[in-house]
Order: structure tokens, then C-alpha cells, then sequence
């Protein structure tokens, strides 16, 4: 399995290049394309949060923690009073801390759902209801923040998948297969629930036609195209 510095370097350098690639085409802007590649580097890590004590699940608790505490905040303001405001804050805090993180913890197994394209195509459509409905991104910037997340957890997968191949042996490690996989294959019940969820999730996300006109249209790779190679190499100046 590939380390967790492994994963962050990575789902940086891959959101980044990928947010470059849509900054080029004028269909995003500067600011939104940052904001994308930090969210691409956060759905790189996510998948580990399965993995007991490790520092990704801490991270993404606080990222969560933060996340609630933010929306409770805004929509608290002026109606509660700075008092009750932090004693909500650190009730919130107490929950997540020992309560969610606990059940969290027992209930999930390394290398199980969480390592799967599902939960990806999961993530993703969370992030981007989450993103609309309390960060009230607008239709097309939600969907773009739920693919980033995406592309950032599949490359989580294929990293750890590349990891489980022993170069210098030429064979390939025990735990090659458990996770870049479409499914898990050995509990069928999380599939099931998953399913169910995105089905759900489907309800409530934005409408998606801004978003496929940048992300599903020949045109945008039409100019990425030609904005790729450099209109004059550096040789031909001289
Ligand atoms: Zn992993």
C-alpha cells in the first residue's frame, strides 16, 4: 500500500494537472480551479479513512467537523448568542471525536467498500449535494467539486494497486485486487447499501446540464487540444 505522503503528493499533482487542463479552456476560473485541486487532493486521502487509528481519518473527521461547524455557525448567527454558539461547537466537537469516530472505527474494515469504485461514484455525488446545498456552490461548480473528489479517490485506488505490484520480484503482493475493484466482493450488504444511497443522492443533486457542457463536450477538448503543445517551441524562436 502506497504511504500516505505517496497519496497526498500524487492526488495533488494529478487534480492539479487535471484543473490546469480545464483553466485552459477559459470554462473555470483561476480561484476555482485551486479551490478543485485542493478538493482532488482531499478525495486522495479519503479512502484511507478505513484504516483504524491512521492519521487520514483524523483529518477528514476534523475536515467534517469543520464542515458542520461552519454551516451551523452561519446559520446561527444573529439568532444565538456567542455563549451558546461554543457550547454547540464543542457539544458538536465531542460527538465527532468520541461518539461518530468510535462507531466509525468498529464498524469499518480496511480494504473493504471503502477501497472501491462505488464508494468513489459515492463520494462523489455526496460532495456535490453537500457543496450545492451548504456551501451553495453554484449547479455546475458543485458537480465539478464531487468530480474532483472522485478522480482524487480513484487515484487513491490505482496507487494502492500499483503499490501491491513487487517490481524488483516481478510478482504481485497479497493484496493485489482488494483495491481498485468495482464492488466488495465479499459483503454483498454494503454494495446493496451503497446502491440504495446513491439512489437516493441522485434526488438531491443540482441539474447537471452547465456541468456536462464543460466536462461532457467535445468543444472543451477540442481547445484543450490546442492549447496543449506551446504555439512556438523554444527552438523555433532562435
Ligand atoms: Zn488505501
Amino acid at each position: 500500500m502506497a504511504n500516505f505522503a505517496t497519496h497526498v503528493g500524487v492526488a495533488a499533482v494529478v487534480s492539479t494537472m487535471t484543473a490546469t487542463a480545464y483553466l485552459a479552456t477559459g470554462r473555470i476560473d483561476s480561484y476555482e480551479a485551486l479551490v478543485l485541486s485542493v478538493i482532488g487532493t482531499l478525495g486522495g486521502i479519503l479512502p484511507d479513512i478505513d484504516a483504524g487509528h491512521a492519521r487520514p481519518l483524523r483529518i477528514i473527521f476534523v475536515g467534517f467537523y469543520a464542515l458542520v461547524a461552519f454551516s451551523l455557525v452561519q446559520q446561527g448567527a444573529g439568532s444565538l448568542s456567542i455563549l451558546e454558539m461554543w457550547l454547540l461547537l464543542i457539544m458538536l466537537y465531542i460527538v465527532f471525536q468520541y461518539v461518530l469516530l468510535d462507531i466509525f472505527k468498529r464498524s469499518t474494515v480496511h480494504r473493504g467498500i471503502y477501497h472501491s469504485i462505488l464508494m468513489a461514484v459515492f463520494m462523489g455525488l455526496l460532495f456535490t449535494s453537500i457543496s450545492h446545498a451548504w456551501f451553495q456552490f453554484p449547479a455546475h461548480y458543485a458537480w465539478l467539486s464531487g468530480f474532483f473528489l472522485g478522480l482524487g479517490f480513484i487515484v487513491h485506488l490505482l496507487l494502492d494497486e500499483l503499490y501491491s505490484v513487487d517490481f524488483n520480484g516481478r510478482r504481485l503482493k497479497k493484496s493485489f485486487g482488494t483495491a481498485f475493484k468495482l464492488i466488495n466482493p465479499k459483503q454483498w450488504q454494503h454494495n446493496v447499501l451503497l446502491i440504495a444511497l446513491i439512489v437516493v443522492l441522485l434526488q438531491y443533486t443540482p441539474p447537471t446540464w452547465q456541468f456536462k457542457r464543460i466536462v461532457w463536450n467535445p468543444a472543451t477538448y477540442e481547445k484543450m487540444g490546442q492549447g496543449f503543445f506551446p504555439k512556438q517551441w523554444p527552438w523555433e524562436k532562435l
